[in-house]
C-alpha cells in the first residue's frame, strides 16, 4: 500500500450542490452544467489514478472555475460582428453589403409576426411570394416580371436549367469565368444540363461566332458580366443590342448574368460606371440575373427578371421551389428597392453607397484623429502613420477600379528578419479584440482601411484592449 493517502474526485452531486456551481447552474442551465462537470471529470480521472494531480486542483472551487469557462466559451455566439478595414467593401467572407434600418425593420416585422408571404389580401386567395416586389422591379427596371432565389449563383442556375436544359448554350470564351471558388460557368451550365457551346477567342468574339455557331441544337445564347477581371488591348465583343437582335432572329432568348448589376447608373455619384439592369433589358435582353447583396446593397438573395413567359417558365421548374427565398430576406428586399424610388437621398440611406461614396478627405481627417492613439497604444516599436490607400468595391464589381481612402499603415521598426513575426503578431491581436479589427498586410505593414470605420466610439472603446506579442 501507498503511504499516502490516495486523492477521489469530488462526486457530481456533492458538485451540483456546491455553493461555486450554483451561479453556473442558474446561469446556464442545470443540464449543461451536468453536462460540463462530467465531461470534465471524466478528463481529470486519468491524472488523479496516475497521482498527477493535486488536491488543489481538483477543489470544487477550481472544478467549477474551469467548467464555467468552458460554458461561457460555448455560449457565445459563433456569428461574431468584425470591424471590416480590409479596404474592400462589399467583402464576400464578411458578409457583404450592410442593410439599411428600414429593411432592418422590415426583417424584425417578419420575423416577429405573420405575415402574407403567399396570400393575396385583395381577394383572400392563395398568393406568390415574387408578387411582393414584382410593382418595385417592374418600376426600377422596366422588366415584366421578376422571380427571385437564394443567390445570384442559384439564379443563374435555375435560368439555364428551365430554359436551355438538353440544349445548347452559346456562350464567348471570354466570358466562361470563375467567380470565387466553385462558381464556374462551365461547370453551373453542365449541372443545369445545358451543353456548353464555346464560340470565338479569349480576347476577341465576334456576332459572326456566335451566328456560325446557332443550329438546331441551340437553346440559348448566354452572355456573362465579366466581373471579377478585366481584358483589355486587342479586343472585341458584340454589343448586347446586336447580340439580341441575332439571337431573336433564330428564335433563341439570350440571357446576361450582369452579376453585381446597378439598378441605377453609379457614375452620378462618381463611382465606376456598371451596367444598369434597366439598359440590359432595353438592349434586348431577355432575362436578366443579379445579386441582392452586391452593389444593389440589399440582402443575399438572386434576381432574375425579364420576359412574362420566360418569369413563367422558370417559375414552373421544380427547382425553384428547392431555390426559393424565405420571408425575412423578401421583407429586407421589398425596403431596399423601395429606398430606390428616391435616388436623390439614396446615398444617405443605403449603407453600402454611403460608404463607397465617403470622400476621401473625410477618411484622411478620420485617420489624424485616431493616428496618435494608435501610435500610444503600440509603443515605441511601431511607426504609425495616417496615409492615403486605396480600396475596392469588392464582391467582383470592378474589379480594376479603385476607391481613394485612408488608412492607418502601421510598420514594426525592427530588422527585415524580424518584421514578419511582428506583423502577424498584430494581425493576431487586432483579431482577438471584443470586435476583432481585419486589416491587410502588405508592403511589410499592416494596413487599416478606415472607410468602413462608422462607428468609431466603439472602436476607441477597445483599443485600451489591444495586446500586442513583442
Ligand atoms: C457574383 C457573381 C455571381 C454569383 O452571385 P452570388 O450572388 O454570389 O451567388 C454570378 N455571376 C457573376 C457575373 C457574378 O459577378
Amino acid at each position: 500500500m501507498s503511504s499516502s493517502v490516495a486523492l477521489r474526485l469530488p462526486s457530481i452531486d456533492g458538485l451540483l450542490r456546491h455553493p461555486a456551481c450554483a451561479p453556473l447552474a442558474e446561469r446556464y442551465g442545470r443540464d449543461s452544467l451536468l453536462t460540463g462537470l462530467r465531461q470534465l471529470l471524466d478528463e481529470l480521472r486519468p491524472g488523479v489514478l496516475n497521482g498527477q494531480l493535486s488536491a488543489v486542483e481538483i477543489g470544487a472551487e477550481v472544478l467549477a472555475g474551469r467548467v464555467g469557462e468552458r460554458l461561457a466559451q460555448q455560449q457565445r455566439s459563433q456569428v461574431r460582428r468584425v470591424f471590416n478595414l480590409t479596404g474592400t467593401v462589399l467583402h464576400t467572407n464578411l458578409g457583404r453589403a450592410l442593410l439599411p434600418n428600414e429593411a432592418i425593420d422590415a426583417v424584425q416585422m417578419a420575423a416577429r409576426y405573420p405575415l402574407n408571404l403567399e396570400f393575396d389580401l385583395a381577394s383572400g386567395k392563395r398568393g406568390d411570394r415574387d408578387d411582393l416586389i414584382e410593382g418595385l422591379i417592374r418600376e426600377l427596371t422596366g422588366a415584366e416580371a421578376v422571380t427571385v432565389v437564394n443567390n445570384n449563383a442559384a439564379a443563374v442556375l435555375l435560368t439555364l436549367n428551365s430554359l436551355g436544359a438538353r440544349k445548347e448554350g452559346i456562350i464567348s470564351r471570354g466570358e466562361l469565368i470563375e467567380i470565387g471558388g466553385a462558381f464556374r460557368i462551365p461547370d453551373i451550365m453542365a449541372r443545369a444540363g445545358v451543353r456548353l457551346h464555346e464560340v470565338g477567342t479569349t480576347n476577341r468574339t465576334h456576332a459572326r461566332d456566335y451566328e456560325a455557331a446557332i443550329s438546331p441544337r441551340s437553346g440559348l445564347i448566354m452572355r456573362v458580366h465579366a466581373s471579377n477581371y478585366s481584358i483589355e488591348g486587342f479586343t472585341a465583343r458584340v454589343p448586347t443590342a446586336e447580340l439580341a437582335e441575332l439571337a431573336h432572329r433564330h428564335g433563341l432568348p439570350l440571357l446576361e448574368d450582369l452579376g453585381s448589376g446597378s439598378l441605377l447608373d453609379l457614375t452620378r455619384w462618381g463611382l465606376p460606371a456598371e451596367p444598369t439592369v434597366r439598359q440590359a433589358l432595353l438592349d434586348g435582353a431577355d432575362i436578366v440575373t443579379f445579386s441582392g447583396d452586391k452593389l444593389l446593397g440589399g440582402p443575399q438573395a438572386g434576381l432574375i427578371v425579364g420576359r412574362k413567359e420566360l418569369i413563367a417558365k422558370i417559375k414552373k421548374n421544380p427547382l425553384k421551389r428547392a431555390l426559393r427565398v424565405d420571408k425575412l430576406t423578401l421583407a429586407a428586399l421589398e425596403a431596399v428597392l423601395g429606398l430606390y424610388r428616391d435616388p436623390d437621398r439614396l446615398a444617405e440611406r443605403l449603407p453600402s453607397l454611403r460608404l463607397l461614396t465617403r470622400p476621401q478627405t473625410d477618411i484622411f481627417a478620420q485617420a489624424l484623429r485616431l493616428q496618435p492613439l494608435m501610435s500610444e497604444r503600440l509603443g515605441e516599436i511601431w511607426q504609425v502613420c495616417a496615409v492615403e490607400a486605396l480600396g475596392m468595391i469588392g464582391s467582383g464589381s470592378q474589379p480594376v477600379a479603385r476607391l481613394p481612402s485612408a488608412a492607418l499603415c502601421m510598420r514594426p521598426q525592427v530588422s527585415k528578419r524580424l518584421r514578419g513575426r511582428c506583423l502577424l503578431n498584430l494581425e493576431v491581436a487586432l483579431r482577438a479584440l471584443p470586435i476583432p479589427v481585419l486589416g491587410r498586410i502588405d508592403d511589410d505593414a499592416l494596413w487599416l482601411d478606415l472607410r468602413q470605420l462608422d462607428d468609431e466610439p466603439a472602436w476607441l472603446a477597445q483599443l485600451p484592449h489591444l495586446q500586442v506579442e513583442p
